[in-house]
């Protein structure tokens, strides 16, 4: 079972949920913090570094006294990460992917290929979580590959949880596909729903089951509920907006921790999302847990 977390802004509470929802997994857990440029989930963790693999990508190289400036290398790449113009080619190593396909078109085998380093992965037990992140280093900017590099650290028949980076372009992609649930993340305002819309139609795209964790309620309006009222897309867990959630955020504590009385409610949205990856999950937009604490109000519908 992998449940992806995924939201279509940053600073919606994805990474809080992420570590909540794995605290009461109930069973050993593997967290995958795949937000590589900036992962945060170890910060609400306190556990050991059991290992530190450093990541590399294989890089083409040219053999100028082997190469005819032919141009198959740069006409094959999509990536436009080797460049030719008629002339002996260019390698762009930041753009490249390390598909190794320009060195397999190469005619001449004048391409050979050397590792670039792109960060490190770190295993990191913390009691019965198993927390597996990526860090990106400084001035790389190609995650997916660092990202796939997490996700095949997964032991097959062990639940995961994967903390997707915000937004919806090509990493928050290569982290959703081989999900088994999508959770998006939001919050009750206009800028929530717009970029809710953006990522319920990329997990449509990619065909993979999702819900809806609102977070903040109280701030906002109602526009994000009947959207989802609307869409048939369940909502799986409001948590309010509670000053006590933030000050723990503040502190490096997790909710059920810091609140039990969150506790019971983070098993809820396990068990819903567990349920709803073996039931029919065209089931109307129904609220399938609503938090209400003193002082927070909650929309009804
Ligand atoms: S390895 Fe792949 S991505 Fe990189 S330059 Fe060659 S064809 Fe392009
Ligand atoms: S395909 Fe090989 S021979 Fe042709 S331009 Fe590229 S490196 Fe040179």
């Amino acid at each position: 079972m992998k449940i992806a977390m995924a939201s279509g802004k940053g600073g919606t509470g994805k990474t809080t949920v992420c570590v909540n929802l794995a605290q009461v997994y109930g069973s050993p857990v593997q967290l995958l913090d795949c937000d590589v440029e900036e992962p945060n989930a170890h910060l609400f963790l306190k556990g050991l570094v059991r290992s530190q693999e450093t990541v590399t990508l294989p890089i083409p190289e040219v053999d100028q006294s082997l190469c005819d400036a032919c141009g198959e290398c740069s006409r094959f790449c999509q990536y436009h990460a080797i460049a030719s113009f008629g002339t002996k080619p260019l390698v762009f190593p930041e753009m490249c992917h390390g598909c190794g396909g320009c060195a397999l078109v190469c005619p001449k085998k004048a391409i050979h290929e050397v590792d670039k380093r792109i960060g490190v992965v770190e295993t990191i037990q913390a009691e019965n979580i198993t927390l597996i992140q990526g860090l990106l280093d400084v001035g790389v900017a190609m995650a997916p590959p660092l990202i796939r590099a997490v996700k095949t650290r997964v032991q097959p028949g062990r639940p995961a949880i994967l903390d997707a980076p915000p937004g919806t372009s090509c990493p928050v992609v290569t982290v959703l596909r081989g999900a088994d649930f999508v959770v998006l993340v939001t919050e009750p305002t206009p800028f929530g729903l717009h970029d809710l819309k953006l990522a319920v139609e990329m997990v449509q795209q990619l065909r993979i089951p999702f819900g809806v964790v609102v977070n903040r309620m109280g701030i906002g309006d109602d526009r994000v509920h009947v959207f989802c009222k609307n869409e048939d897309i369940p909502i799986l867990l409001e948590i309010p907006d509670d000053r006590r959630i933030a000050e723990a955020y503040s502190r490096g504590e997790l909710i059920v921790e810091a609140l039990p009385e969150y506790r019971a409610h983070f098993e809820r949205l396990r068990e819903a999302v567990l349920e709803r990856t073996s039931t029919d999950l065209h089931d109307p937009g129904r609220v399938a847990i609503r938090v209400a604490t003193p002082g927070a109000s909650t929309f009804q519908r």
